[in-house]
């Protein structure tokens, strides 16, 4: 969605030269991405309230479980 990528980019532009962020390195990709509900998920478990690794990882984590339970991926 275009306005979806708007606001990310506006995020990242805030961040970058208003207010300075959390930024936090996903574990399974290597990207630097900020830490905010827009690119990692709350995790109450971890030390500093993230999931480890972005969303984007765990969209794809997800699909591959469902192929691999499906038997599409081997
Ligand atoms: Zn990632």
């Amino acid at each position: 969605m275009i306005a979806e990528r708007a606001q990310k980019e506006w995020l990242i532009w805030h961040y970058t030269n208003e207010e300075r962020g959390q930024w936090k390195k996903c574990n399974r990709c290597g990207e630097i991405k900020l830490a905010h509900n827009m690119f990692f998920s709350k995790n109450n478990t971890s030390k500093d309230g993230w999931y480890s690794i972005c969303k984007d990882c765990r969209n794809k984590k997800t699909k591959e479980k469902k192929m691999l339970a499906k038997g599409e991926v081997k």
